[in-house]
């Protein structure tokens, strides 16, 4: 059955943020690459699309406090590759080249990004129950083939992960997502951005309907410059992570002094491993801390009937990570 979609391209953010709220059933589309396929499977059904790839979001700028500013129509593609992210997160740029393809990172927007849904195979089939489509209808994962999902952060009501490469970087980094909305704008810390499911999983993140992503802010972080983000998946190209890593370690004489952890593929959100990065801090850069911080990590982990794999596969990912990040002596 075909059904109408309305369509409209406007020049700036207000613009932007009016046209939605102006009435019920609509969403802003940036590169369209998750956005088009939940209309086509019929997961999202909007029936006015906002267009805002004219608005002037998508440039990448240093800020006078030293951090960076990434508009929010900015090209995965472009993001990566700007000098400011290679040479002061490049962790962060590697997430982002590994994520998807080419094709995909040079239409794929920071803000879509951030607010791209679930993978679960159950939430983009509208023929099963999902929790996160129609609340209240029941998860179709728990019980059901759940190799790919969430190992951390879950609840009875979803454990779909998250899907994000970047935003495993932008937790780990404390970014701040700055939006526009109907009460002006406002900053959310990203980890707060991304919601656990506890009994509403169809929340996502905080944004209020018509509330638009302007830019996410980095801060100025020395750490930053000796990171670096390992992915681990089915194949090595064009897929999502089953466990990955984003590390950022600061040594001296050995000593770990400064440390940044966050894993992808195995939690309902971007995960920051903050057990894990308490006990690394003022430990030996050694194969035996690394270990014994992610078990601390994953300690609390929930394995399903598919998955629990990942928890091994993550403690050693974690440990890869960090030799690898370290393997140069101190930074
Ligand atoms: C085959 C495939 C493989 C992929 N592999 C990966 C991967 O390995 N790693 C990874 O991280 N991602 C992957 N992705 C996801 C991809 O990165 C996202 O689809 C993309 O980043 C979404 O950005 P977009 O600009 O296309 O968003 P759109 O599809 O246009 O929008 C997505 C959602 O965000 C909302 N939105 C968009 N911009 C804003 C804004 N500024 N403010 C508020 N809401 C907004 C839209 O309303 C919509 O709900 C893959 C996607 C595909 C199709
Ligand atoms: S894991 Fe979440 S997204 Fe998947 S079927 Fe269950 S409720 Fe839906």
């Amino acid at each position: 059955m075909t059904r109408p979609v309305g369509y409209l391209r406007v020049p700036t953010a207000a613009d932007a943020v009016a046209a939605v709220l102006a009435g019920p059933g609509r969403a802003f589309l940036a590169g369209g690459t998750t956005e088009v396929d939940l209309l086509r499977l019929g997961v999202t059904e909007p029936d006015l699309l906002v267009d805002i790839n004219d608005v002037p979001l998508g440039a990448v700028d240093e800020l006078p406090d030293g951090g960076v500013r990434i508009g929010a129509t900015a090209r995965m593609s472009d993001v990566a590759r700007a000098p400011a992210i290679q040479q002061r997160y490049p962790g962060m740029s590697q997430a982002l080249l590994l994520g998807a393809s080419e094709q995909l990172r040079n239409m794929a927007t920071m803000g879509g990004n951030l607010c791209q849904r679930a993978r679960c195979a159950y939430f983009r089939d509208v023929e099963l129950p999902c929790n996160k489509r129609i609340p209240g209808s029941g998860c179709s994962a728990i019980h059901g083939f759940n190799r790919g999902h969430a190992i951390l952060g879950t609840s009875e009501y979803c454990i779909a992960v998250h899907p994000s490469d970047v935003a495993v970087a932008l937790v780990a980094l404390d970014a701040e997502v700055h939006t526009l909305g109907s009460s002006g704008t406002r900053t959310i810390m990203v980890d707060d951005f991304f919601l656990l499911p506890g009994d509403t999983p169809h929340r996502e993140h905080p944004l209020e309907y018509g509330e638009l992503i302007a830019a996410i802010d980095l801060p100025d972080l020395p750490v930053a410059r000796n990171s670096r983000y390992l992915k681990l998946r089915d194949r090595q190209s064009y897929e999502f992570a089953l466990v990955s890593v984003f590390a950022a370690v600061r040594t001296r004489a050995g000593v770990i002094t400064d440390v940044r952890l966050a894993m992808g593929g195995v939690a309902t959100k971007p995960w920051r491993a903050r057990r894990a990065e308490a006990r690394l801090a003022g430990a030996p850069a050694s194969r035996e801390a690394f270990r014994a911080a992610a078990e601390d990590e994953l300690a609390g982990a929930v394995p399903r009937d598919h998955n629990e794999f990942k928890v091994e596969l993550a403690a050693r990912a974690i440990v890869r990570a960090l030799e690898q990040v370290t393997a140069g002596g101190d930074r």
